[in-house]
């Protein structure tokens, strides 16, 4: 049985872009993002965050830090009754300086490979799946993968829901 799902990015839609953030200590929830995954999880949706990390690449900081933040993310998500199914993140970029990092990937958001991925590894119906971003890319990466973008430009992220998704 294919379920819906929702692809979050995460800086600039779950937290405050502040650029290259990669601690709990920089990190700013969003208003209304705990109550949003909350309530996507309540409707039976998979919630997953799809995240371009070209820190990593750019040894900005490290995978672990990205994993650390998340499992702390995770955990506050948790104590509010609310969890991410999955994280999904890219550390490629073309201009970066860690070896093993630094080239072109499918990945990298314009382009859909997490999306797919997450496709692959669990009951997906991505015709029905939603993605929220902050930017032109994440509602290109959405487009190629078939699923419905929507642009978020800041604000409250649960009423911002409200009006997008769950009212349509
Ligand atoms: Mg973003
Ligand atoms: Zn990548």
């Amino acid at each position: 049985m294919l379920k819906r799902a929702i692809f979050l990015d995460r800086d600039g839609v779950i937290n405050i872009d502040r650029g290259y953030v990669h601690r709990k200590e920089d990190f700013c929830w969003v208003d209304g993002a705990i109550e949003t995954v909350r309530q996507f999880n309540e409707l039976d949706y998979l919630v997953f965050v799809v995240t371009n990390q070209g820190g990593i690449a750019r040894a900005f900081y490290t995978e672990q830090d990205v994993l650390d933040l998340h499992n702390w993310l995770q955990s506050e998500l948790n104590k509010q009754g609310a969890h991410i199914d999955q994280f999904y993140y890219c550390p490629h970029h073309v201009e970066g300086s860690v070896p093993e990092h630094s080239h072109v990937c499918s990945c990298r958001k314009p382009e859909p490979g997490m999306i797919l991925a997450a496709a692959q590894e669990w009951p997906v119906d991505l015709n029905r799946s939603v993605m929220i971003g902050d930017k032109p890319s994440d509602m290109e990466a959405a487009k190629r993968a078939g699923v419905t973008g929507y642009l978020f430009c800041g604000g409250n992220l649960f009423e911002f829901c409200r009006e997008k998704v769950w009212n349509s």
